[in-house]
């Protein structure tokens, strides 16, 4: 199992630290044994406006301030 991904800052409502990042792209077949465990699918569609930050406390998705987008 890969590393869990750092850094991924707060959630903005709630504060939690308990927050995914949003890869997207098509993931293949095997990702959950190859992805970290705090990355998620965010779908095979790409756009500037997706968030790629989730919260897994209160379910909030929002766009990293950052910018510092992890992508594929
Ligand atoms: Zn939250």
């Amino acid at each position: 199992m890969p590393k869990p991904l750092k850094d991924l800052g707060n959630c903005p409502a709630c504060g939690s630290a308990e927050v995914n990042a949003i890869w997207f792209g098509m993931p293949a077949w095997d990702y959950e044994q190859t992805w970290p465990s705090n990355a998620q699918v965010g779908g095979c569609l790409v756009s500037d406006s997706n968030p790629d930050r989730a919260c897994t406390n209160c379910g909030l998705t929002w766009i990293s301030p950052d910018g510092n987008r992890l992508g594929l």
